[in-house]
């Protein structure tokens, strides 16, 4: 007989970690013994579910955060000798998933206080060939872009969300999501709520919406039910195999039960690290927390890499979100000088975040941050 290891509850030592609420392991099992694995009626149910909890008519679920944002590109006819405006500092997946469907980045700037785009620097950013903007809600903070709404609609641009970090956050009274945007969430393995993997993508229109839901699935209008009755199917265009699987869903319904716990933890420990890091010689980028659900507490600090690596002698889970992406050489084509986003490069640091940390826990992240400041001579 085989004795499983004994469970560690995840401590500072890792940067993110999901968090199970517990209902997750039947959820999944019952998937499991239904035999049917693939899009189902339970990853339809998630999909309704998220609607409803953002206050939206639809969603769409499909495999990945990435696989989001590409469909959604697509999806809005973005493609070849088309330019997206896009914040170098994100995840690699903004920028590939842009390459994916043909179209090229066009790098922007971000605000230092908040690692955003603002309407300031994306206006600054637009050229002839502007098709779209992925503005990236960097931390779970939300992007509002109406000031340059009338501008963007004029020189036809679309805006499509990259709000892997921000499923929940508010921007003003209304969830990001339901802002009139078409937006695209992660539920990957460390994100505000999780699916193991999965994505989901906003519509604007009912339309859009079928458009979304042709191009997850090969090109196929067909529903299973549909095809299982019939000796034929149809591919009417292009597609891709960007399915939710019913296990991944199960996932998520249960965690978006629980949804109100995260908000609270989320919200409480970021509040707790901002009262902590007052005397140290750190800048917060800030995450608006009174209305985000916050993914991230990162922060700028002197001598990064030295600190990156005093911290980490420490057993203490810092990470680096993210490295410029314009600087990496798939990149580089589309390369310009962004000089507030290469010294963020430099001196951002992201903390442990994750709902597993307890007060002591953080209590210990920034006491450890005020030696390794010492120990490299920016604090005494
Ligand atoms: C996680 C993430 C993605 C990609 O989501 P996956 O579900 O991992 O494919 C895209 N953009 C940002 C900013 C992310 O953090």
């Amino acid at each position: 007989m085989t004795t499983s290891p004994a469970l560690q509850r995840p401590d500072a030592t890792r940067n993110a970690s999901p968090y199970l609420y517990g209902p997750e392991h039947q959820a999944v099992a019952r998937v499991l013994n239904s035999g049917h694995y693939g899009h189902t009626a339970v990853t339809e149910t998630f999909e309704q579910a998220v609607a409803h909890f953002l206050g939206v008519p639809d969603a769409v679920a499909v495999s990945t955060g990435t696989a989001a944002l590409h469909t959604a590109l697509v999806a809005a006819g973005i493609g070849r000798g088309h330019e997206v405006i896009v914040p170098s500092l994100t995840f690699a997946a903004t920028i590939q998933a842009i390459r994916a469907c043909g179209a090229r980045p066009r790098f922007a700037e971000v605000d230092p206080a908040t690692a955003c785009v603002t309407p300031t620097t994306v206006l600054e950013a637009i050229t002839a060939d502007t098709a779209a903007v992925m503005p990236v809600l960097y931390g779970g903070r939300a992007i509002d872009l109406t000031p340059i709404h009338p501008h963007l609609t004029e020189h036809g641009i679309t805006v499509i969300e990259d709000a892997a970090h921000a499923f929940g956050s508010y921007q003003g009274t209304r969830r990001v999501g339901a802002t009139g945007q078409l937006t695209c969430f992660s539920f990957g393995p460390i994100k505000n709520l999780t699916c193991g993997q999965g994505g989901m993508v906003i519509p604007r229109t009912t339309a859009e919406a079928a458009r979304l839901r042709e191009l997850r699935l090969l090109g196929i209008t067909a529903s299973a039910d549909q095809r299982a009755a019939s000796t034929t199917y149809q591919v009417t265009s292009a597609g891709f195999r960007y399915p939710m699987s019913a296990l991944n869903a199960a996932i998520g319904t249960v965690q978006l039960a629980h949804f109100a716990t995260a908000e609270t933890a989320r919200r409480h420990l970021w509040r707790t690290y901002r009262a902590a890091l007052a005397d140290l010689p750190v800048t917060l980028v800030d995450v608006d927390v009174d209305h985000s659900v916050p993914h991230l507490c990162a922060i700028t600090v002197p001598h990064r890499d030295q600190v990156w690596r005093h911290m980490h002698e420490h057993g203490i889970g810092v990470g680096v979100h993210y490295p410029p992406s314009h600087t990496q050489p798939a990149f580089t084509p589309w390369h310009r000088p962004l000089p507030d986003t290469e010294r963020l490069g430099e001196q951002i640091m992201t903390l442990p975040f994750h709902q597993h940390l307890t007060d002591d826990d953080i209590h210990h992240v920034t006491t450890a941050l005020q030696q390794a400041l010492t120990s490299t001579g920016a604090h005494r």
